[in-house]
């Protein structure tokens, strides 16, 4: 990443976060160091300790207020952005969402419980999930929550439930479209061997089923093609496949008034990734679903998009203290951070690259080619490969870039390291949002047997 002297403004894109590399309000303060909230990233480091996860304020309500106004720029009719919550669930990014006016996917109790403790109110939450579990869906169907059906298990599973409820639940019905994309295999979720969603042959049948049901009220449709993906037009292609899919629900005299489209829109990790703006995206999207309905003679729906990277990843930045240092002449050198892999599985996992800068001399000159690499015990955890950086001393704070999202929510505790502690930073001031866990807690489930209790 350049960071010159000049304003870091002047590098940033306002209007589109997640095509920067960093937080919105990253600054260069007057020693040159890394601010990011108005708060000096090396005295984060010293405050709250590290690995730290710092997440800007700014950062966040600027891509919620890019959905929200795009939404009303694009489409002519309702609309409503979702944040997908397993991108970094925690109260209180719940809390500034549902502060922004968005609503929240959860696709567990875990996350279910979060967003409404965090004050999003329910009926702007669904519930997503392959195989969720009764108690899952009885707590979204008493707290009023829209349950997305993801096959007949759901549906027989409500059925059961259904005697005990006093409203009929809502409901929206995922299907998988049949769309490819580029993006990681693993991510993929769009085409047709997928594990979530009713198959589109299946669609008609589910469709009639649900017409009889006493327990529920099918009032949306759902499907989404996959994460970190760049290109539009699999996007505008799934507009008209849903177009599709609500005549034929329509038609069958379901009250069908949401459409909803999924996330997936890409951020930018490293320079040369190039994913269009949270505008384009929406505009696209919104373009193709009004144009499918038209074509369609339909009333048009509800437009719900359900973003989860895109609006939190840009925000993230993950701060480390460097330590050990192996040269291998001729080789590679390995530079060693006090975390890895726990607290951001995402290169071992997907094999992604990131960005990182030294936190107090972000501008100092990157001489020499090192691997940034964890501290656990597995060869693969690097956290970057042969990246270019200046020589960088055991003791220096290292901020990697875009890690709001899919990092403390895929974390860990492989070989018991504690999670990193979370910090909100806004116009000078930090606030924990995530306490460090402590080695005592990691304790706190074991059960030792008594006749292994050691004698003493
Ligand atoms: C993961 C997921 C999202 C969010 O995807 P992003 O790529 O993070 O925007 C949205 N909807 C569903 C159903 C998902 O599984």
């Amino acid at each position: 990443m350049v960071i010159s002297s000049q304003p870091y403004e002047a590098s940033v894109d306002l209007a589109s976060p997640n095509r920067n590399l960093a937080p919105l309000s990253t600054r260069l303060d007057g020693e040159g160091h890394l601010q990011v909230g108005g708060c000096r990233l090396s005295d984060l480091a010293r405050c709250y300790g590290t690995p730290l996860y710092v997440l800007d304020e700014a950062t966040l309500r600027a891509t919620c207020a890019a959905y929200r106004q795009a939404l009303e720029r694009h489409y002519p009719g309702p609309a409503l952005a979702i944040y997908a919550s397993k991108a970094n669930s925690s109260l209180a990014i719940t809390a500034l969402v549902a502060s922004e006016g968005l609503g929240l996917d959860a696709v567990s109790a875990g996350e279910l419980i979060t967003a409404l403790e965090g004050g999003m109110p329910a009926e702007r939450i669904v519930l997503h999930g392959n195989n969720k579990s009764l108690e899952e869906l009885a707590l979204a169907a008493q707290q009023g929550v829209t349950v997305v059906l993801d096959n007949w298990r759901d549906i027989e599973l409500l059925s059961a439930l259904a005697p005990g409820l006093a409203e009929p639940v809502r409901l929206m019905l995922r299907f998988t479209p049949g769309i490819e994309c580029h993006t990681h295999e693993y991510i993929r979720t769009g085409h047709l061997d997928s594990k979530f969603g009713f198959d589109p042959d299946q669609l008609e049948t589910v469709l009639r089923h649900l017409a009889g049901c006493s327990w529920g009220r099918l009032t949306g449709l759902h499907a989404h093609i996959g994460s970190q993906i760049f290109e539009l037009q699999p996007h505008r292609d799934l507009a008209g496949v849903m177009a599709d899919a609500l005549q034929l629900a329509r038609s069958l005299g379901h009250p069908v008034s949401d459409l909803n489209v999924g996330g997936g829109l890409g951020i930018r990790y490293v320079t040369s990734d190039d994913p269009p703006s949270i505008d384009a995206w929406v505009a696209a999207v919104a373009t193709a679903v009004v144009e499918a309905c038209r074509t369609r003679d339909l009333a048009l729906p509800r437009l719900l998009c359900e973003p989860g990277r895109s609006l939190v990843a840009t925000a993230g930045v993950t701060l480390y203290t460097i330590g050990s240092r192996k040269e291998i002449p001729g080789l590679r050198t390995y530079l060693s951070v006090d975390g890895g892999m726990s607290d951001n599985p995402r290169p071992i996992t997907y094999g992604s690259l990131y960005t990182a800068v030294l936190a107090d001399r972000p501008a100092a000159e990157a001489t020499e080619t090192v691997t940034l690499a964890g501290k656990h015990c597995e060869s693969g955890d690097v956290l970057l490969k042969d990246v270019a950086l200046p020589p960088a001393t055991s003791g220096e704070v290292i901020a990697v870039m875009a890690t709001g999202a899919y990092n403390t929510s895929m974390g860990s505790n492989y070989n018991r390291i504690p999670r990193p502690a979370a910090v909100l930073v806004h116009d000078g001031q930090a606030d924990l949002v995530q306490r460090r866990e402590q080695p005592e807690d990691l304790l706190r489930y074991d059960v030792l047997p008594a006749r292994l209790t050691p004698v003493v």
